[in-house]
């Protein structure tokens, strides 16, 4: 980078970012930033797998993952022919509406044309290809089994980390953090980030958070394809969609390596149970008996898990504060949402895309407020959509909760588009254009959108979950 009151980075010279986590953001932020610093070293906490395994430091690697469209298109910008790579190595492509079985809002989607798709591998895999791509790159390195304990710094600047190596030799009493100096931080240590801590310690101010917790509870099971529940329909996955009067939620999904992701979700006092009958037993709470159907035709490979921090956070480092420059916050470090709408490995990426458009602007100095402010409206709609949804569940809670007058009329207008949704085509395009994050959410009220909306009926919808696709 060509600034020294930027964020650190530089287009030349022998400046050195630190990336603070190696799973998504931490990759893709590092992929980025080495074309801006000379050298990156990404901290981890965790040993990293040879192979597409789960670990420790991403709990949710075991739970379903979707990449949503505008994921796919993000990934392919950032990782030239990501999504055919990942579909190469296995990963099932499902159309929308064409090949699930959707419920939402009380209606069945009518499964005509596909006019979106999104990729279903299993996390690890798709964590596994991007950290094979972007650590190919000679000036990224990591640092494993490390953790970060700290910033080096003061509220003006950041200029390093503190490190411990992680183990039981490692805290050994009086061994002292080590120090890696750096010329930019970036925070990509997930949901759990400590990072507010840090800031205070150097004298810096902490961000305002954001919460909005619904309880949400999940429970995944890994199923064999060759003996799942599909029978001979021609059903590639299916999705009931909880909501405010009906808060259970099931996820069935094709992943590769012939298996089935199935994962079950309730709000707080109603989790799905681990135990073989429980969880199957469970899908008798959904408002169909689809899932507890396919359930009981289908042959579990693994135990059930549970995943139960799911509230959206939102750590507003965009805003004015006295935080210091050379520090920047992505991925869930930054913005985490409710995994029930699919979106955290696309706002990761789009958050790459943000600094990596921010950095290589020539007429403006990327200086730290300015990336993180683009770094912050990367992660927006998906927050909007995120807690949008969730103010209106009956367990919400958090600073994010209250509804204001204007969130009403929102709210009001996206009624009418979930009701028209499913049995209009037309509708049904748009609202996974926005749902998936390819298209901002003024399309719902573009004229012609906006017509059926206001004014159209609502059309009928197929009373029992449709079996075949439309036309075939
Ligand atoms: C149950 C569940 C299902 C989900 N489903 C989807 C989905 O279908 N589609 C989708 O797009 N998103 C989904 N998500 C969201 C997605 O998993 C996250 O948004 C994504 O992993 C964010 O990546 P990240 O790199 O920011 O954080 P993480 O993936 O959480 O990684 C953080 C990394 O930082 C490391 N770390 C933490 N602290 C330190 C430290 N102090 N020092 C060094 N290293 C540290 C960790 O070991 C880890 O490697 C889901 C999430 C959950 C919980």
């Amino acid at each position: 980078m060509d600034t020294v009151n930027g964020t650190g980075a530089s287009r030349g010279g022998g400046r050195h970012a630190v990336v603070v986590g190696g799973s998504l953001a931490g990759l893709l932020a590092a992929h980025v930033l080495a074309d801006h610093a000379d050298r990156v070293t990404i901290v981890e906490r965790d040993r990293l797998p040879d192979g597409p395994e789960p670990r420790g430091g991403v709990p949710q690697s075991r739970h379903t993952h979707v990449l949503i469209p505008g994921g796919q298109r993000a990934y392919d910008a950032l990782l030239p022919g990501f999504c055919e790579e990942l579909m190469a190595l296995g990963a099932p492509r499902v159309g929308a509406p064409s090949d699930l079985v959707q419920w939402q809002a009380g209606r069945w989607f009518r499964r005509t044309e596909e006019t979106a798709h999104f990729i279903s591998p299993t996390r690890p895999l798709l964590e596994w290809l991007v950290r094979r791509r972007v650590l190919a790159n000679p000036r990224i390195e990591v640092v494993q089994g490390t953790e970060t304990v700290g910033l080096v710094g003061d509220a003006s600047r950041v200029r390093g980390v503190l490190l411990r190596e992680r183990g039981a030799a490692a805290v050994a009493v009086g061994r002292e953090p080590q120090r890696l100096a750096a010329d930019l931080v970036v925070d990509a240590s997930g949901r759990g980030s400590k990072a507010a801590d840090w800031l205070t310690a150097i004298g810096a101010e902490p961000p305002v958070e954001e919460t909005l917790e619904t309880g949400l509870a999940y429970a995944t099971r890994f199923y064999r394809a060759d003996e799942d529940g599909s029978g001979d329909s021609d059903v590639r996955g299916h999705f009931i969609v909880p909501n405010p009067g009906q808060t259970f939620g099931a996820v069935v999904l094709p992943a590769e390596g012939d298996r089935w992701m199935v994962t079950l979700s309730g709000l707080r006092g109603a989790e799905p149970p681990l135990d073989d009958r429980g969880f199957t037993e469970f899908a008798d709470r959904l408002p169909h008996s689809i899932t507890r159907d396919w359930l009981d035709a289908a042959k579990a490979d693994a135990p059930a898990l549970a995943y139960r921090t799911t509230a959206n956070i939102r750590r507003r480092y965009d805003r004015p504060g006295r935080r210091p420059a050379g520090f920047l916050a992505t991925g869930d470090a930054q913005c985490v949402f409710n995994p029930i709408y699919g979106q955290g490995m696309t706002v990761a990426a789009f958050s790459a895309l943000a600094l990596r458009d921010a950095l290589g602007e020539n007429r403006r100095t990327p200086t730290t407020e300015r990336v993180q402010k683009a770094m912050y409206a990367a992660s927006r709609q998906a927050w909007d959509i995120s807690a949008g949804s969730d103010k209106n569940m009956p367990t919400a809670s958090g600073s994010a909760a209250r509804s204001t007058v204007a969130d009403r009329v929102a709210g009001w207008y996206l009624g009418r588009v979930e009701a028209r949704a499913p049995g209009d085509p037309a509708v049904g395009r748009v609202f996974r254009d926005v749902l998936y994050l390819t298209h901002p959410v003024s399309a719902l009220f573009a004229p012609r959108i906006a017509k059926a909306v206001l004014f159209g009926s609502v059309r009928p919808t197929p009373q029992e979950p449709p079996m075949r696709r439309e036309g075939v």
